[in-house]
């Protein structure tokens, strides 16, 4: 088998093994690890119809993390992909109404973070064991409200680890920062912020950055990773899904093998999508990747115009695990189209970090036609929640409904009739009360948990026990700080002088 290696987008590291990788998380040049080459599949689509998420994950991720042994790789996927999984087919295919809806939310924390962030944790500790890591393991985390609730579950109690996350005290939804102030493990720290998702990953960034702090931190015994899905350890893992879905089309009939699909995401940091495009790369018949934006539309400006231009004002929304305006793994598609110039990549990068914006040029420009970039507002996003319920008895999240809305608005503009499937990113219970109130305002009246109950009375569909554990669960994280006081947070818990 091939051995791959990785490279950083700003061209600093390269030769770096699988494992030292995820480790690192984010390379020391500031850019993201990308493999030297995608790695085809290498056994036929056919072979892959009938296997089990558990065997298709090793079958694709064996071929990126390649200093991993089977057993290895093998172990952590079966520890990853288990009973926290409310079903044995971990990311089921659900067809209403010619929507193909590929529900990515049957994890601990019923949000589409849990198909990697179930198995990151064990990804890192082979990782270290592998390395001879004697350090403690910090992972830092910016959250725009699903990662960091992932994270902690994955990490909690785990042996030399501590996880600290940060997120936007007025950006998250209120189930979302219940699930996270009431997470039990000595190792884990979670701090709401004044700022917002931006300002919480460029803080996050800054404090990887510090060759300074670096320092201290192996002096202490502790190194830094992250948790976010700049890490390699989480774009992998997301990719199965995709050939995954593919792979039920065909079991149930609905294509035959080698006709090509669409996929739909609900884009923030455009790592989801962003596997679905190595999916394609590595040989998945894909024809467009849509990428669905809120009213945060930076990304449908880039692909509509060539700019990416992140000045303008930070939309709060009702699909907050989307509202960001500087998608950090759009840095590896840029990569990718610059003909993986390095310089070019950094000369783009720092032009973002320093004046907020970057363009690309026509040619690089004739290279993204794979995706299409959409927006829903927040009056359509409502809409197509009520829409798809009223019509089809279906509930679905403010973030799949974007990807739903933008779906419509692409197959009235192209006529286009391949099928398509849309990543259904989160539970409808996660956002229990944007969901509701787009069926009726006159539910603004309710409590949150009065909201659940009429949601469940209403759609049949079962309460999830992520948030039957929320309902009476004691608050144990109340600190807040200014997104400047990011750094000083961290030495503070770390007990760092
Ligand atoms: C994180 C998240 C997204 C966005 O995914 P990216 O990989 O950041 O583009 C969409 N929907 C939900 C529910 C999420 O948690």
């Amino acid at each position: 088998m091939n051995n791959i290696l990785y490279k950083s987008t700003r061209g600093l590291e390269k030769d770096i093994e699988a494992s030292k990788a995820i480790l690192k998380g984010l390379a020391e040049d500031g850019g993201l690890f990308v493999p030297e080459t995608i790695p085809s599949f290498d056994i036929p689509l056919d072979d892959m119809i009938n296997m089990t998420y558990q065997e298709l994950a090793y079958e694709i991720m064996k071929l990126y993390f390649t200093d991993f042994t089977e057993e290895e790789l093998k172990d952590c996927i079966n520890k990853a992909y288990d009973s926290k999984f409310d079903t044995s087919e971990i990311a089921p295919l659900v067809k209403k109404d010619n929507v193909y809806y590929l529900e990515l939310f049957h994890g601990s924390t019923i949000a589409f973070k849990d198909m990697a962030l179930s198995i990151l944790p064990h990804l890192m500790t082979t990782a270290a064991k592998k390395n001879n890591i004697e350090n403690e393991i910090v992972i830092l985390t910016a959250t725009s409200g699903d990662t960091g609730k992932a994270a902690l579950a994955g990490f909690a109690d785990v042996k030399d680890t501590k996880i600290i996350v940060f997120y936007p005290k007025e950006g998250v939804s209120d189930i979302q920062e219940r699930q996270m102030i009431t997470q039990k493990g000595d190792n884990t720290f979670v701090i709401g912020i004044q700022g917002n998702f931006d300002d919480a990953q460029n803080g996050v960034k800054d404090i990887l950055n510090d060759i300074n702090l670096r320092k201290i931190m192996r002096d202490t015994g502790y190194q830094f990773s992250s948790a976010n899905s700049i890490n390699i350890g989480r774009l992998v893992p997301q990719i199965v899904y995709y050939v995954y879905a593919y792979a039920q089309l065909v079991k149930n009939g609905d294509i035959k093998i080698k006709d090509k699909i669409n996929a739909v995401v609900p884009t923030g940091n455009f790592g989801n999508i962003l596997a679905a495009y190595y999916a394609k790369q590595m040989g998945l018949p894909i024809n467009r990747l849509i990428c669905a934006s809120n009213d945060n539309k930076v990304l449908f400006d880039f692909f509509k115009s060539g700019t990416y231009d992140k000045n303008r004002p930070f939309v709060l929304t009702s699909s907050p695990s989307m509202d960001i305006l500087i998608s950090s793994n759009l840095e590896r598609l840029i990569y990718l189209l610059t003909d993986e110039s390095s310089e070019k990549t950094k000369e783009l990068m720092e032009s973002l970090s320093k004046a907020g914006a970057y363009s690309i040029d026509p040619k690089m420009k004739e290279k993204v036609t794979d995706f299409y970039g959409q927006y829903s507002t927040e009056e359509e996003t409502a809409h197509t929640i009520k829409k798809v319920f009223d019509t089809t008895d279906y509930l679905i999240d403010p973030h799949t409904a974007v990807g739903v809305s933008v779906y419509h608005k692409y197959v009235k503009e192209t006529s286009d009739e391949t099928k398509t499937v849309v990543a259904s990113t989160a539970s409808p219970y996660k956002f229990t009360r944007s969901v509701m109130l787009s069926l009726d305002e006159a539910y603004n009246e309710k409590t949150d948990f009065e909201l659940i109950d009429i949601m469940h009375e209403k759609s049949n569909v079962a309460i999830p026990q992520a948030i039957e554990d929320i309902r009476h669960a004691e608050v144990l994280h109340k600190r807040v700080c200014d997104y400047t006081e990011m750094k000083d947070v961290v030495k503070d818990i770390l007990k760092l002088v």
